[in-house]
């Protein structure tokens, strides 16, 4: 039996983990054992996802967040140390681009612990991203990279990382919105409980660092809403709410704001929207899983063939112009498409933990 450690501790992170924990359970192969940083803590950001998701509960839990980008790096790095030294796991398990994922990385390979990044060769070129550093490095330190789509595996080729421990398992996120969305269809009751009719409303997003922290893009944000021609209902990040009070934005009428919601909730309000506005990376991707329109509110984006499909538009919020682009219409664009798999990544990553050598 190979033993797995997971290390996850932000929000898009038990979403991704939970269609690969999934497999691992119904896989004897392997033992996984989770590890939650701590990064987010909240309940809404954290717990709801293990509940809903059936995500067994972590075996370690380090309870560090809350601070800066060094200090959490700096406390998750001991404290991850310290759990790998005692139970020497087969692999290490690392998600995504958050300072858990650096955290774990540099972990594992400092004591010789092989180490999988699901989620490898995405890349914005926007350095100013902690996210980009933290997926660079991560990859770099890397010995088995599980890809999301071809563009990914042509990117790690250009960096000099190509070979037969790079591969392209699909997108965990799609498994996940296979696995879930029925589930949402289900359970979730959000459109009545916000009063929300199917194509009547816009679904967005906020909480990347360099529009939380920049107080003329956060405006910019704000007024492009203003100018949409359809109510907002904006599940509103912690970090964000935070920043809007203390920049003393003022909300604009037709702007519903709700407390962050659980992954049914959010698959729901993301199927019967007429456009989705974020700068998620997970959105962004969802929006195309459920076929709906997308405003990226970034100066960039890692999933760039969504752009080319033209699902997918960039809406820069540095300009002070945003408006027009909300008051747009967005038409749908390629449809049959398939660039993140067939919703089979959890398996295609069990099978390449299974057979490294
Ligand atoms: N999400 C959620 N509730 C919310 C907002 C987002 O469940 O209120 C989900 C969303 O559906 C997606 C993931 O969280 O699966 C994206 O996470 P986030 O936007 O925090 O991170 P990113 O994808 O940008 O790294």
């Amino acid at each position: 039996m190979k033993k797995v450690i997971t290390i996850v501790g932000a929000r898009p992170q038990f979403i991704k983990a939970a269609a690969v924990s999934r497999a691992f359970r119904s896989n004897e192969l392997f033992d996984e054992r989770i590890l939650h940083t701590g990064q987010h803590f909240d309940s809404n950001m954290s717990d709801v996802f293990f509940d809903e998701l059936d995500i067994p509960r972590p075996h370690f839990h380090l309870g560090i967040g809350g601070g800066g980008h060094g200090q959490n790096t700096g406390r998750m790095l001991e404290a991850i140390e310290t759990v790998l030294v005692s139970e020497r796991p087969d692999w290490v398990l690392v998600y995504g681009d958050t300072d858990s994922t650096l955290a774990g990385a540099l972990a594992a390979v400092k004591l010789h612990i092989p180490l999988a990044h699901v989620e490898a060769g995405l890349r914005s070129f926007n350095k100013r991203m902690p996210e980009e550093i933290n997926r660079r490095l991560t990859d770099h330190a890397s010995d088995l990279l599980l890809a999301p789509n071809a563009a990914a595996l042509k990117t790690l080729a250009s960096e000099g990382i190509s070979g037969r421990h790079v591969v392209n398992v699909g997108d965990v996120m799609y498994d996940a919105a296979l696995i879930f969305g029925e589930k949402a269809e289900a359970k979730s009751n959000i459109l009545n409980i916000l009063s929300l009719r199917p194509q009547q409303y816009i679904l967005a997003t906020v909480h990347r660092q360099d529009n939380t922290d920049t107080p003329e893009r956060l405006r910019n944000i704000f007024s492009g809403f203003a100018a949409a021609p359809l109510p907002v209902v904006l599940p509103l990040h912690p970090r964000t709410r935070q920043r809007i009070n203390s920049f003393d934005i003022a909300i604009p009428g037709n702007v519903k704001v709700v407390d962050p919601l659980g992954y049914l909730d959010m698959v729901m309000l993301e199927k019967n929207a007429a456009l989705v506005a974020t700068d998620s990376g997970g959105v962004q991707k969802e929006a195309y899983f459920h076929r709906v329109p997308c405003l990226t509110l970034r100066d960039e984006t890692e999933w760039t063939e969504l752009v080319e499909l033209g699902w997918n538009t960039l809406a820069s919020p540095s300009r002070s112009d945003l408006a027009s682009v909300f008051a747009a219409s967005y038409t749908p664009g390629v449809t049959g498409a398939m660039p993140y798999g067939n919703g089979a990544a959890a398996e295609a990553i069990l099978h390449e933990l299974a057979c490294y050598s």
